[in-house]
This record gives C-alpha cells, structure tokens and sequence, in this order.
C-alpha cells in the first residue's frame, strides 16, 4: 500500500468519526433543547398543525357510522320556538312530548347533550313529565358538566353513587385534564330518575383547538364516564372498564388509547356535517301532526344525539378539519371512533426519537457521498417529501401518528452540519495540496517556483508601498566533495540541518526556500541592507559552530558562503536583485568562502 492510499483511508475513517460525533451532539443539543419548555411548545404548536394538516387530507376517506344521527336545534328550529311559541328555551313539555314519540319508532339511544340545570319554576308540570319520561326509558342518557368555578349554581355537591364509573382494573393518575373541583349538577328529579348521565367536558389544546377527548373524569375521587363512553358501555354491555398501559379497555375489540394527557385523540370523519342532521323543529311538527310515518322512517334504531347547532347558540368547537363544529358532533364523534376502534394513536417519544436518528444517518451518509450539489439538494428535499407522505399514508391506514417536526428539524440539521463539515474538510484538502506544491521535499523549505513568486511579490509590494526587502543567497562550501567523502546520504542530512538553522534564524515574514541543489535563499521582508547583513552573519556563524549529525552519526563541521542583497540600492527587478546576490556569493567564494558578501 503506498503512502497516499494509506492517508487516503485514515482521511476517510476520520470523516467518519466526525460525523457521527456530529450526528450524537446534534441529538444531544436537540435533547437539551427539549427540556426548554418555550421550544417545547414550539414543536408541539407545529406538529399540531401538521396533525391537522393531515387529518384533513385523509378526512374524505373516512365514513362515518349511519346509526349515529343528529337531531339538531338549529337556527331554522330557534325561529320555528319564537314563531310558534313566543319564549325560549324549548319548554320541557316539548322535549316530553317529542322523546315520548321517537320513543314509539324504536331508536337505540336518545342522548342529550344539553343541560338541564334548573328545574322550571313556573311550569311544574311539564317538569313532571319530562322526568317521568326520562324514568320510563333506560335506552336515554342525560349530560352534566364539571368546571372549578365556585358561583353558587355550581357549588359542590356529592353526586348519587350510581353514576360513578366502576373502574375494574389500573389507576388514573391525577392530572389537570381529569380532575375537577366542582359540578354543575342537573335537577335532583333527573339524578334521581336515571343513572344513565354522562360528563360533556370538552378540553382544548392550548392554540384552542379541540383534538382531544377526556374519556373519564375525577371529582371528589370518584371518576365519571364522558357522556359517550356511558354510552359505549352499554352498547357494549360493559358496566365496567379497565385502565392499562395507558389504554381504556372496554372489551377485548374495543380499546380507547390515551396520550401522555390521559386523553383519547379523534379521529375525524368529514367536514362540518359528519353525521346526518335532522332540524329539531321537524319533529316538533311531525309530534303535532301525529306523524309516526316521519319517527318511524328518521329514528327507528338510530343512536341520535340531541344538541346545539345554531350558530346562533353559540355551542361552536373548533377542530382539527372544521373552525365551526357544533359540539354535539364532538360526542357523536368519540362515540363513533368508539364504536369503530378508530382512535388515533401517538407513537411513543423514544420511536419518534430512533426515526430521527436513523432518517439523520441516512441523509447525513448520503450528503457525505454525494459530490453534486444540486443533487443533494434533491435528495434532501425528496426525503421530506416522501417523509410527510409516508407518516399521512401511514395516519390514513393505521391511525398512526408519527412525529413530522422533530425528524425534519434532524434531518435538515443534520445536513447543514455534514455539508458544513464536508466544506472544511474539502479546504483543508486544498490547503495540503498547495503547501505540498510549494514545498521542498528534503528540506521542507519552499521550492523554486514558490521564491521565484515571493520576488515578483516583493518587488510590487515595493513598487506600491516602498517595502524594503533583502535577499540572502546562500552556498554550501565545497559540497561536491563532502558528497564525495561522506556519501550523497549524509549530503542530504546536511542539507536538512542547514535548512533548519535557516528556519531557526529567520522570522516567522522571512521565506526561506531551496533555491537549488545546494544553494538556498531568504527573502527578507520590510529588512534593509544593514539587518540583513546582521542575519546573513547570523546564520554563516550558526552554521560555522553547528557540529552536523551524518547518517553513521559522525560529527562533521560544514561551512557556507552568503551574498546579500537589497531592493532599490542593488537593483529595482528580481532578477537583478538575484544577480547582485549570486555576484557577492561568487566574490565570497573567491574571498576564501565561509563569510558574507553583501558589495561587489
Ligand atoms: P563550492 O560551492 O564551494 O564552490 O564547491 P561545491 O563543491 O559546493 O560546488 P557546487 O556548489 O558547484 O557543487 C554543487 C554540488 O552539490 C553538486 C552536487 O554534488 C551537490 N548537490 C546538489 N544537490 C544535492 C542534493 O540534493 N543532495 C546532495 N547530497 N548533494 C547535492
Ligand atoms: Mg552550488
Ligand atoms: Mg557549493
């Protein structure tokens, strides 16, 4: 192996080494930069946005469950209220009358997603009715809602046992998501006609968007079922649920995932009208014209969900595909990814970590392959493309949700770090390779060719601003014959010893070359005549007293012949500055050698 393939191949071990150094600190600023919670909520701002991005790419792909239906008091039923009616809020003999005729058409669930909160003072009767209506049919669920706020209508109170959600297995942390400090409870008469009542707390992100849902809810160390899960047991005919690895188990085909918050991410089903919405006033029309054609046909074994969607009312969610949900599909909606096994699921922080590093490996092993630019650009950009539409395909299929930011913020860090790394390494290459062309290989002082554009060099710089500059020609004495006695090998030894006496003499702006076999030169820069006489005698002394190690390590003096020279006094171009020069070594040689010449 010579010796370039050798340092080619420790070159490129090197680099290796480098760049995993550089790919183990990039992770490990990225570790660091995590526990700052200002970049913390950065990433997770982004990687929300991509969450939703892709939701609504995939969202016209999903069907929504056709046993879940809407009866909505919408806007149209708010103007029917006041129109036939004069008052509002819908009086409870309506809501008697209307559930008492859905009823008769045989629906699965009749669930409301309002909150009765206070009975109605001055309409006992209906009241009376409405309870016994909600006594009379177990297949109707109730809603109420925890806050901790303390106004005198939500003060504390013990809720009945029964609606507490009988937990089989594993525990719920607490957590801020969960936990809540008061109740706003719905009628007693309610609380006591039916156990069937469910929690419709909703919870937003902290950019306002709702992509999440609280299953379960702690108050007073009890926990309570969200509305549709109440819901979900009973279709299910669970009465009670486990809680392992951070999962929900209902039974063994229905399991909701919860995130690091103990909430279940939804999947969503379309925009705005996910599920079909009946106007609420048409059945209020259909009741007074006794029109059981219209329950049977709308309502017979549908799960309808009861709620707001007036724009009017203001019950407005937004979320992931739609900035004006009404809130009522938000239930029918974790109902339905219930039901559907549908949730997404977040992949695990380490597994976003390990796609990272290897994505970053990848790229990083690429750029330091690939010499063309333009062409690692293209990969580089190929690779987030194909990345995004990976993790999309990947949410469309398997509800996964791998982490788009932190990979991408790897991966193009990762890049600019290699292609950086990559720009240095390639100087230095340049750097070696211009101080092998300009330097002697025995001597390691700079060549011919190298002296030959210090003069030109010197001389402009005189010409422009008045730099003084010396030359020092320099000959060893009878070197013929000391090749001749010791041998050529020990020639080059000396040759070696006197270029570092040179070295060792001449200031770091001197540029000492091999001006030819034997014969070396300083340039001395911004020096006159009278400081280069002194180092030309300097260095004749040096070498004079120097006891010269040959190769059989015998002790040999050697001696030299010096001429000096100096800009403007002894010429005005390099080559008469050199002629000078070589003249004064000559007259040194005729003047008995091992002495300085500095005037012919
Ligand atoms: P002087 O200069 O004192 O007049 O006598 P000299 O014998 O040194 O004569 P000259 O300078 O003309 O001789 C140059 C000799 O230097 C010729 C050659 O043998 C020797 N020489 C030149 N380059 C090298 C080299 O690279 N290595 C060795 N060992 N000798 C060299
Ligand atoms: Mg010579
Ligand atoms: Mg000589």
């Amino acid at each position: 192996m010579d010796l370039s393939t050798e340092n080619k191949m420790k070159n490129s071990k090197l680099t290796y080494i480098i760049y995993t150094i550089i790919v183990i600190l990039l992770f490990g600023c990225l570790i660091a930069l995590g526990h700052l919670s200002k970049f913390q909520e950065f990433i997770t701002k982004i990687e929300q946005n991509s969450f939703d991005l892709r939701q609504n790419l995939i969202v016209k792909y999903k069907t929504p469950n056709k046993d879940i239906i809407i009866l909505a008091v919408d806007d149209a039923t708010y103007e029917y209220i006041m129109d036939k009616y004069g008052s509002w809020p819908i009086s409870r003999q309506i809501w008697s009358d209307v559930t008492n005729s859905i009823e008769k058409a045989n629906p699965k669930y009749i669930i409301f997603d309002m909150l009765f909160v206070k009975p109605n003072l001055f309409d006992k009767e209906a009241d009376k009715n409405f309870i016994n209506t909600i006594k009379n049919n177990k297949n109707i669920y109730l809603s109420m809602n925890f806050d901790n706020y303390s106004d005198e209508i939500r003060k504390s109170k013990n809720l009945d046992d029964k609606l507490k959600l009988n937990i089989k297995q594993g525990n719920l942390k607490d957590n801020p998501y969960i936990t809540f400090s008061n109740c706003r409870t719905i009628m007693d008469e309610l609380i006591q006609a039916t156990k069937n009542i469910g929690i419709i707390n909703v919870t937003r992100d902290n950019d306002g968007i709702i992509r999440n849902t609280t299953p379960v809810f702690k108050y007073k160390k009890n926990y309570y079922p969200n509305l549709s899960l109440a819901v979900a047991m009973d279709i299910l005919k669970q009465n009670s649920i486990s809680f392992i690895n951070n999962k929900i188990i209902l039974d063994k085909n229905h399991i909701i995932p919860l995130d690091s918050t103990q909430r279940a991410i939804l999947n969503w089903y379309g925009k705005n009208a996910t599920f079909k919405h009946i106007p609420f006033w048409q059945a209020i029309k259909a009741n007074k014209e006794n029109n059981t054609e219209y329950f049977k046909n709308t309502f017979e074994n549908k799960i309808i969900y009861i709620g707001t969607t007036a724009t009017s009312l203001s019950d407005i969610k937004s979320v992931p595909t739609e900035s004006n949900l009404a809130g009522v599909e938000l239930h029918a909606t974790f109902l339905n990814n219930i039901l559907d096994n549908d949730f997404i699921k977040k992949v695990p922080a380490k597994i976003d970590f390990v796609i990272s590093v290897l994505l970053s490996f990848f790229v990083g092993y690429i750029v330091l392959k690939t010499s063309s630019v333009p062409k690692t650009i293209a990969f580089l950009i190929a690779t987030l493309i194909l990345y995004a539409v990976t993790s999309t395909y990947i949410m469309a299929k398997w509800n996964i949700w791998i982490s788009v930011v932190i990979p991408y913020i790897s991966i193009i860090a990762t890049f600019i770090l290699i292609y950086c790394e990559k720009y240095l390494m390639k100087s230095k290459d340049y750097e070696q390779t211009y101080k092998l062309a300009v330097t002697d290989g025995l001597t390691q002082l700079y060549n011919h060719r190298y002296f030959q554009e210090q003069m030109i060099n010197q001389v402009n710089n005189f010409e422009r601003y008045g730099n003084v500059f010396s030359l020092i020609l320099i000959d060893i004495d009878f070197f013929k014959k000391f090749n001749d006695t010791y041998g050529h090998q020990s020639g080059d030894c000396v040759l070696k010893q006197v270029a570092n006496i040179l070295k060792k003499n001449s200031r770091t702006s001197d540029i000492a070359c091999r001006y030819g076999g034997e014969e070396m030169a300083i340039i001395l820069t911004n020096t006159n005549k009278e400081e280069a006489i002194i180092t030309a005698e300097k260095i004749c002394t040096a070498v004079r007293n120097n006891k010269f190690i040959l190769t059989n390590n015998e002790k040999v003096n050697v001696t030299i012949s010096v001429g000096v020279a100096t800009i403007k006094q002894n010429g005005t171009k390099p080559q008469e500055i050199i002629e000078y020069s070589d003249k004064c070594l000559y007259k040194a040689k005729e003047s008995g050698r091992n002495q300085v010449v500095h005037e012919i």
